[in-house]
C-alpha cells in the first residue's frame, strides 16, 4: 500500500468511525442497474455493519442479476419498494451510497433519500463528486469501490468474513476488467492477494460472473456486432441496438453494456460506442476508450458520467439523433488524440 493510500484510508476511517459507532439503522444504496462493483461494495459493507449489530438493508432499484446471486449468502439484497421501504430510508440514521455520487442515479430511491433525516455518506471512486452527500469518501484512484470498502473495514479494525471478501473481490475483478483497465494498481493486486489468502477462488468467481450469460444476450451481441461501423481510419467503432432487436432476442432484462468492449479488441480501435434504444424515446449510451482518450468528458457533456476509459449516459432522442451528436464528439476526440 502506498503512503497516499494509507493516509487516505486512515482519514476516511476516522470520519466513518463515529458514524458507525452511533448508527442503529443504515440503508445501503448504489446506482440504477447495479453492477458488480456496486453490489460487491454493498454486500461487503453490509456484512461488516451487521456484525456490529446495526440493522442494515441493501436497497436497489433493480433485482440482483443472476450472475451476482452467489454473493448474497444472507439474502440481504432487496428491490426498493416505496410501500415497504420508504419509511426505513426516511428514518435511517445513515444512508451510504456506493459506487456513485449522482443523486439522480438513485432512480426510485432518490425521493426517499432526499427526504431522509439520515446522515448521507458517499463511498466512491469516480472523478467527479456530487456535493449532495454530507460525508464524501471518494478516492478516484481506487480500483473499485468494493476494494475501497474492504480496505476501509480493515482500517476500522474489522475482519471481513468470507462472503464479504468474495464480494469485494467481485468488485475488483469486474471494475478492473480482470486487472486490465487503467486503474489497476499495485494496490489492486495486493488486495487480490489478500482476498485469495482468505479463500476466494478465482475459477469459481469467474464461472459465476462471466459464464452465466443467457443465449439471448449472446445472440443480441452477434446481431449488433454484425453491423459494426468503423470510422476515422478504423480508430472509432460503434454499434446500435434497437428496442426491436433487443425484444426479438428476448434480452429486455439484460445488461448489454459489456458488448461494447468487443469493439476495443479490433486492432487500432481507440474509442468505441454502443447506442441502445430504451423506453420513453431515450438512448442508453456506453462509451469505452484506450489510453489517455477521455470518454468521461463526452458522457458528462450529455448528462452522464463515469471514468476516463468507460462512461455512459441516458440521452433523450432516437438512436439516429443521439448517435449523430455523440459520434461528432467522438470523432473530434479521436482526431485530437487526447
Ligand atoms: P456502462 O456503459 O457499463 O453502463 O457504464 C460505464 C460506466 O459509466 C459506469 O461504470 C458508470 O461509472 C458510468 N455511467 C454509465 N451510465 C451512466 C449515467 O447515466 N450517468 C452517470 N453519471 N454515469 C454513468
Ligand atoms: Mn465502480
Amino acid at each position: 500500500m502506498t503512503a497516499r493510500e494509507l493516509a487516505f484510508l486512515e482519514s476516511a476511517a476516522a470520519r466513518l468511525k463515529p458514524l458507525f459507532e452511533t448508527a442503529k439503522t443504515v440503508a445501503l444504496v448504489t446506482h440504477v442497474t447495479p453492477d458488480g462493483d456496486g453490489i460487491g461494495a454493498e454486500i461487503c459493507l453490509h456484512s461488516y455493519l451487521v456484525s456490529r449489530g446495526i440493522e442494515t438493508r441493501i436497497l436497489n432499484t433493480d433485482p440482483l442479476p443472476l450472475k451476482y446471486r452467489f454473493l448474497d449468502t444472507r439474502g440481504a439484497v432487496e428491490v426498493f419498494d416505496p410501500e415497504r421501504h420508504d419509511a426505513f430510508v426516511r428514518q435511517a440514521d445513515l444512508i451510504v451510497m456506493l459506487d456513485n455520487s449522482a443523486p439522480q442515479r438513485l432512480g426510485s430511491i432518490e425521493a426517499a433519500t432526499r427526504a431522509s433525516r439520515a446522515t448521507t455518506v458517499c463511498i466512491d471512486h469516480h472523478n467527479l463528486t456530487d456535493p449532495f452527500w454530507k460525508v464524501s469518501i471518494v478516492d478516484p484512484e481506487a480500483s473499485a469501490t468494493g476494494e475501497l470498502v474492504y480496505r476501509l473495514i480493515k482500517t476500522l479494525g474489522g475482519r471481513p468474513d468470507f462472503a464479504a471478501t468474495q464480494a469485494a473481490y467481485v468488485s475488483l475483478v469486474t471494475d478492473t476488467g480482470y486487472f486490465r483497465f487503467g486503474k489497476t494498481s499495485p494496490g489492486a493486486h495486493e488486495s487480490a492477494a489478500d482476498m485469495l489468502a482468505q479463500g476466494v477462488s478465482p475459477p469459481r468467481v469467474y464461472s459465476e460472473v462471466f459464464e452465466r450469460h443467457s443465449a439471448a444476450l449472446v445472440r443480441l451481441g452477434g446481431i449488433a456486432l454484425k453491423d459494426l461501423r468503423l470510422e476515422e481510419g478504423d480508430r472509432l467503432a460503434w454499434i446500435t441496438m434497437t428496442r426491436e432487436q433487443v425484444a426479438g432476442c428476448g434480452a429486455e432484462l439484460e445488461d448489454t453494456s459489456d458488448i461494447v468492449n468487443e469493439l476495443l479488441t479490433i486492432d487500432g480501435v481507440k474509442v468505441a460506442a454502443l447506442f441502445k434504444g430504451i423506453e420513453d424515446d431515450r438512448v442508453k449510451l456506453s462509451l469505452r476508450s484506450k489510453g489517455p482518450l477521455d470518454v468521461n468528458k463526452i458522457a458528462q457533456s450529455f448528462g452522464g458520467g463515469g471514468h476516463t476509459n468507460a462512461s455512459g449516459a441516458v440521452i433523450p432522442g432516437t438512436i439516429d439523433e443521439v448517435a449523430a451528436r455523440v459520434l461528432a464528439a467522438c470523432r473530434e476526440l479521436v482526431r485530437r488524440g487526447a
